[in-house]
């Protein structure tokens, strides 16, 4: 039953992450909400408010998944300006993720949403991203998603490329935790609670136990964030607690 990265072979991985998205695809933004008790929400707002979206931006949205970060993103500038939002003839937003099934729940919303013109979907691989010319993007975001990705490194120089000089990295992940009361909780939390969650609320235990171990296999935050400079990024935390106790939000400028 475990096929935490660690028992998981290199190759295998993808095909394996494939699986578990491909399996909670229709369940996703429900799960989201029932695990995190509500708390993606700040988390990825918080990241909006990083961004602080402007008209003219580019913003690729990679690992973009069911278009949660962009619809967040799409909202904020439609508040910021409904005329020129409205009057924007082109996309605002690439998201691209490498599960299709993921991407067609967030084309099914963003056509609720009436964002289906503001957005381009491609099905792609983050540690590829063979659509991308250089220097294209002003933002370039992966929220939950790098962790998923075979190899990292790959990952990080992809963005580096495609990001137009001086343009920001923008990665919210899960990571660890230093303050030991907490460690306790959430290590109860995580490997006791959230695969019931998942078996109760979307019929599956496997890609939900997964999710817990995927986290724990995760860099560091300070490795990651040398991974990240090594990269080519010169990198800056905002906020130095945030990053201790929820997620690891790095903002990073070429
Ligand atoms: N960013 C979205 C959000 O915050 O709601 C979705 C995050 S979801 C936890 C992770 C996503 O990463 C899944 O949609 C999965 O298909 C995608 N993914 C996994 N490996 C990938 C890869 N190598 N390239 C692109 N996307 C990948």
């Amino acid at each position: 039953t475990n096929f935490g990265f660690s028992k998981v072979k290199y190759e295998e991985k993808q095909t394996k992450v494939n699986e578990v998205f491909n399996n909670v695809a229709e369940k996703y933004d429900l799960m989201n909400d029932a695990m995190s008790f509500g708390m993606h929400r700040l988390w990825k707002n918080h990241l909006i408010q990083e961004i602080n979206p402007h008209p003219g931006m580019k913003l690729i949205d990679v690992a973009g998944g069911t278009g949660d970060i962009t619809f967040r993103y799409l909202s904020y500038l439609k508040n910021l300006d409904l005329i020129k939002f409205e009057a924007s003839q082109s996309p605002l937003v690439t998201v691209c993720d490498i599960n299709e099934n993921m991407l067609n729940v967030g084309k099914d919303r963003s056509i609720d949403l009436k964002f289906q013109e503001k957005i381009v979907w491609k099905v792609g691989n983050a540690e590829h991203l063979v659509e991308e010319n250089d220097n294209t993007y002003d933002v370039y975001t992966i929220a939950f998603g790098i962790r998923n990705c075979t190899n990292i490194e790959n990952v990080v120089k992809e963005a580096y490329r495609v990001l137009k000089p001086g343009g920001r990295f923008m990665c919210l992940e899960f990571s660890r935790t230093n303050n030991p009361l907490f460690k306790k909780i959430y290590d109860f939390y995580s490997f006791q609670m959230i695969p019931v969650m998942g078996y109760m609320i979307a019929g599956d235990w496997n890609s939900y136990q997964y999710l817990v171990e995927s986290i724990r296999v995760f860099p560091s935050q300070d490795e990651f964030a040398s991974l990240i400079s090594d990269c080519g990024f010169r990198l800056f935390y905002n906020d130095r607690e945030a990053k201790k106790y929820t997620a690891n939000n790095h903002i990073i400028e070429i």
